[in-house]
């Protein structure tokens, strides 16, 4: 402090200025709005170029750490961490497309998704075609226009836990040189890793499995680094001609990071959904533990998913661990140490008998969440996909008695003894 004898004020707000580094072993949480300069030609340079920390809306250290980290875990080259899932997802589509475009989608994707598609990118001019059909390659090619910048779909689907076949559908994609962008939210990097099957994007929810333990929202976009101007600069027009003012292209800047770089630079910070440094912390935090979460919830949930589909009150059961399930064996192919702790399950005893078991349960929780700790339950048809028609939520496997599970990692003979007392035969019967 310069000043002789600053007053009460002026000596109340300059707390740890310039607080010199220590070696702090965890993540570091840089909860500030910016950076202060070190002298005029500085501020100048991080301006021009983009180096460095100025303010935490287009960088902060705390959030950097978290971005490496989770590129690390998704082998990607770079990641950019957003405020929520949603908008991973709206940064990764504005990434690739503008008005007058084009995207190819899976149905069964997160109904926020799809609305987004149907209702927000439809009024900017992004037009998408939905495929019912995933495991048809043929069915995704025959959707591609010349205006297609992308296709989209979820590597683990809600509710039917269909597979992408992530290779085969990333082959369609490279024949027109765009990208296939995967929502690997449900299968996380410890199962799957999209960019390793020929993925080029790939976005998460961190709400979910990657903070783990449901206290705070986040999103990332990851991305493999393999932009070619070369080849798919022509569906690329915003990469590979000079910006604004005759700055050069992003490709010619960034390379094969071009796409990434350019939702760092010129999506993710004026769309403005910027996290919180002290979020990005708590996703870091989970993502350290996520493999042990991650392999143990899988445990328990083919437990669950294998004792549920003995019991008569259960019709069926939607889980890709279970050999009935269609897509058991492309889940080898993808899936490694284990099958995820999302699915669901239809009771016979339709409406009536999911109102009973969601309002009887005590070990889990009613909550429209997954990836938790905690062992949740939510009924589909009446909250996620109620603005769908009874058609649409047949071919998505949502039916009145259908149930979706996120199975958290608490004993599972405690999560199997609450499903007992509620799906007992003589509660079924009165019931
Ligand atoms: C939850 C979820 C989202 C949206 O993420 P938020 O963090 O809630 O904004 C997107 N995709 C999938 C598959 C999700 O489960």
């Amino acid at each position: 402090m310069t000043v002789d004898s600053p007053g009460f004020a002026t000596t109340a707000v300059p707390a740890a200025r310039r607080q010199g580094a220590a070696p702090s072993r965890a993540t570091p949480i840089y909860l500030t709005a910016g950076f202060e300069f070190d002298d005029f030609d500085h501020a100048a340079d991080h301006f021009g170029t983009g180096a460095g920390f100025g303010y935490t809306r287009t960088g902060n250290p705390t959030v950097h750490a978290v971005e490496r980290q989770l590129a690390a875990l998704e082998s990607a080259s770079e990641a950019v961490l957003v405020a929520s899932g949603q908008a991973a997802v709206v940064t990764a589509l504005l990434t690739v497309a503008g008005a007058g475009d084009h995207i190819v989608s899976s149905t069964h994707i997160y109904e926020g998704t799809r609305g987004l598609l149907l209702d927000n990118l439809a009024r900017l001019g992004i037009e998408t075609t939905f495929i019912d059909d995933i495991a048809d390659a043929d069915a995704w090619r025959g959707a591609v226009r010349p205006n297609t910048r992308a296709l989209f779909g979820e590597s683990i689907a809600n509710a039917r836990n269909d597979i992408l076949d992530i290779a085969a559908i990333s082959g369609v994609a490279d024949e027109f040189a765009i990208p296939l962008i995967v929502d690997n939210t449900l299968a996380t990097p410890f199962l799957l890793r999209p960019l390793e099957h020929g993925a080029a994007m790939v976005v998460h929810s961190a709400s979910k499995f990657l903070a783990g333990h449901g206290s705070v929202l986040g999103g990332v976009i990851l991305d493999d680094g393999r932009f070619d101007a070369a080849t798919a600069g022509h569906n690329a027009p915003h990469l590979v001609l000079p910006g604004r003012g005759g700055l050069p292209s992003v490709a010619a800047r960034h390379g094969g990071n071009a796409r990434i770089a350019y939702a760092r630079e010129s999506v993710a910070p004026r769309f403005g959904a910027s996290p919180s440094p002290l979020n990005a912390f708590l996703i870091g935090q989970g993502a350290e533990t996520l493999g042990l979460r991650v392999e143990r919830q899988s445990r328990n949930a083919l437990d669950v998913a294998r004792w549920l589909s003995a019991q008569d009150a259960v019709e069926s059961v939607d889980y890709v661990g279970l050999e009935s399930h269609p897509d058991h064996s492309l889940a080898a192919k993808y899936l490694q140490g284990g099958h995820g702790s999302i699915f669901t399950f239809t009771l016979s005893g339709g409406l009536d008998a999911a109102r009973d078991f969601v309002e009887s349960v005590e070990v889990f929780t009613h909550m429209t969440h997954i990836g938790d700790v905690r062992s949740l339950v939510l009924h589909p048809a009446t909250t996620s996909h109620s603005h769908r028609s009874p058609d649409e939520r047949d071919v998505l496997g949502v039916r009145p008695g259908t149930l979706r599970l996120s199975i958290g990692i608490e004993n599972v003979a405690d999560l199997i003894a609450d499903l007992a007392r509620v799906l007992e035969p003589a509660r079924q019967a009165v019931a």
